[in-house]
């Protein structure tokens, strides 16, 4: 099958277009998989951040409640306290004010156990004379070690960090002390950075919680921080908790979810911190990075296919527009490429014409429009009063012969005009101009033979008979005077007797010219017969054409030139009505009746 240039467009168009498409989709794709590894990176950072924070947070918190619970255990009057097994209940009220006021530790609990394991005081409650030992691992560990220790552990009042000094008296264990910290400070600590928390004592120790100081349980866990939001925790409850507790992180809702798990003294998990924070919150300069990257790749490359296919372009029109140039070039026309209001091109061959322009910048300089060297002439296209309506006027009459007459550089050209719309949006026209000079001249001389005679150069017989049947229309029609005068020269046949043929044609020639160049434009004199001629005067009334008549008389017979010689004159004027012939013959009857009367005389019919 055979494929022509215009389906090869069409179907590398097509090429292009499933290309384009299909580089925007991998594009695309491919920019959204390394989107995704970049975040997913970021997570992973972010994760380990707050596990670390976790970590560290809880380590400072349970480090300076050990390092409380170590100063108290210094206070002499707690052993006797403990030995009397009496301890007041407002005892520690005021240092725990102190704290509360100004410190972190808003909700400090301290707690008094003997070497039995029986719980002496509480500061947060009456309850007391209840036994601990083994219901809790540390307090097992104490009884046994009598060493101090922190560590997070669920009691029967909540999950709290609980830090264990033993009491000594003269060597001998006495009992210990206890101080009970919780997860708040920790949390508020996080609600700096924006990150909120949930502390989750795992759903086993439900039932041991028998006072439980929140009161807030989601699926069985018993929660811990007294500020956890209620959207989060119900956010727990709708995406199964458990799931929460042995990933890495999970995104829900909007927010990267990290759990860290709480262990207590044997390492045993026993719940989990979890974390919440907005993933709008989390801003990753290499995201950022790699967008921008990839934005300004992106802008690059189509600036780069848009330049590709501008130079494409710019060398296919250039070479068309060197094309296009050779064509106008070649012709041997006068070629203008014009819009409606300038000239935008020419061919060579116009400044032929125009040859004292070097370049068409030139004589936009000193020309608007060509047709300023157009000549208004009858018969010949004229320049007009609108601007370009002479292109116009040629561009709508397309079968018209329209000739124009121009003057330039001092000489006369003829020009054939032609014009054909290149393009119609952006009004572009190529007009052609044929020189028909030469035809023109050829023209005018053939004319000029027909209605010539040739031996005077005045007009023949043949001109006078058209050209009196107009003027006898015009002065038919516009009713004005019409006059002619006819003469003849006295005793011509003598002259060519006497000084031979030639002689008598000199003063023919001389003379007729004498009284041609005597006469106005549009009179006209005719050589109707060998010495005898009409002339033709519109606008002429027969007075007139009288006066006329003598004067002509006077300067012949005054001339003397060659040989003094004299003429007779017939006049006559157009009587509305009448024939040509007729008027012929008045005046051939006046001119006769001068000849009759003694010649080189004037007689009026
Ligand atoms: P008149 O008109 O005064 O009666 O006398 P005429 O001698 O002029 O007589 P006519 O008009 O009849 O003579 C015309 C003469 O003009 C005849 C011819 O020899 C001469 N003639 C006509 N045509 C030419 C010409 O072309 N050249 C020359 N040399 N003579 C011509
Ligand atoms: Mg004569
Ligand atoms: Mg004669």
């Amino acid at each position: 099958m055979k494929v022509s240039k215009g389906n090869w467009v069409i179907i590398s168009a097509v090429f292009v277009f499933l290309f384009f498409i299909s580089f925007v989709f991998v594009y695309n794709d491919y920019i959204k998989v390394k989107q995704d590894e970049i975040l997913t990176e970021k997570y992973k950072a972010t994760t380990k951040e707050i596990r670390s924070d976790i970590a560290h947070f809880l380590e400072i918190k349970e480090k300076s409640t050990l390092a409380i619970a170590l100063s108290l255990a210094t206070d002499e009057k707690i052993r006797s306290f403990i030995l009397k097994k009496k301890i007041p209940q407002g005892y520690y009220a005021d240092l725990i004010h102190q704290y509360k006021a100004n410190t972190l530790y808003q909700n400090i609990w301290i707690q008094i156990i003997d070497r039995d394991g029986i719980s002496l005081y509480r500061s947060w409650t009456k309850a007391k004379g209840d036994d601990l030992s083994g219901s809790r691992a540390e307090i097992s560990k104490m009884e046994k070690q009598h060493k101090a220790s922190v560590a997070i552990s669920v009691g029967s009042y909540d999950m709290s960090i609980k830090a264990m000094v033993p009491l000594f008296d003269h060597e001998r264990f006495i009992g210990f002390i206890e101080i009970i910290s919780h997860f708040n400070s920790i949390a508020k600590t996080f609600e700096k950075e924006e990150i909120d928390s949930v502390v989750l004592a795992d759903k086993k120790y439900a039932k041991h919680l028998t006072h439980p100081f929140t009161k807030m349980f989601v699926d069985g866990y018993y929660i811990a921080n007294l500020d956890a939001k209620k959207s989060l925790v119900k956010l727990l409850s709708d995406n199964k908790i458990e799931t929460f507790f042995n990933k890495e992180y999970r995104i829900v809702d909007g927010y990267l979810i990290v759990a860290y798990p709480l262990k207590d003294t044997n390492e045993k998990t026993i719940g989990h911190y979890l974390a919440f924070k907005k993933l709008s919150n989390i801003e990753s300069k290499d995201l950022q990075f790699f967008q921008f990257r990839w934005i300004v790749f992106t802008l690059l490359f189509f600036m780069a296919i848009a330049g590709v296919v501008n130079i494409v372009m710019y060398y296919n029109m250039r070479k068309q527009k060197k094309y296009y140039k050779n064509i106008i070039d070649s012709s041997s026309n006068m070629i203008i490429i014009n819009n409606k209001k300038n000239i935008i091109d020419t061919n060579k061959v116009f400044f032929k014409y125009f040859s004292k322009y070097k370049s068409l910048d030139e004589f936009r300089d000193e020309n608007t429009c060509v047709c300023n060297f157009f000549v208004d002439e009858e018969g010949y296209l004229s320049k007009g009063t609108v601007a370009y309506n002479w292109l116009e006027k040629v561009i709508d009459h397309p079968d018209e012969h329209y000739k124009v007459k121009m003057i330039i550089e001092e000489k006369i050209y003829y020009f054939l005009v032609n014009a054909a719309v290149i393009d119609r949006e952006q009004n572009h026209y190529s007009v052609i101009f044929a020189d028909i000079t030469k035809e023109e001249r050829y023209k005018e001389e053939l004319e000029d033979i027909t209605i010539r005679d040739s031996l005077t150069g005045l007009y023949n017989r043949r001109f006078y008979e058209t050209q009196i049947d107009e003027e006898i229309y015009n002065a038919k029609r516009y009713e004005h005077a019409l006059s002619v005068i006819m003469l003849d020269i006295d005793f011509f046949k003598k002259v060519n007797d006497e000084h031979g043929h030639s002689v008598g044609d000199e003063v023919l020639i001389y003379y007729a010219n004498l009284v041609k160049e005597s006469l106005r434009e549009a009179d006209k004199v005719c050589r109707v017969g060998g010495e005898e001629f009409v002339i033709i005067l519109p606008y002429t009334t027969k007075d007139d054409a009288v006066k006329i008549a003598e004067k002509l008389r006077v300067l012949v017979e005054k001339s003397k030139k060659i040989l003094p010689i004299t003429m007779s004159f017939g006049v006559t004027e157009y009587i509305k009505g009448e024939s040509e012939d007729f008027l012929y013959k008045r005046a051939d009857e006046a001119l006769y009746e001068a000849k009759n009367s003694g010649r080189n005389r004037v007689v009026v019919r």
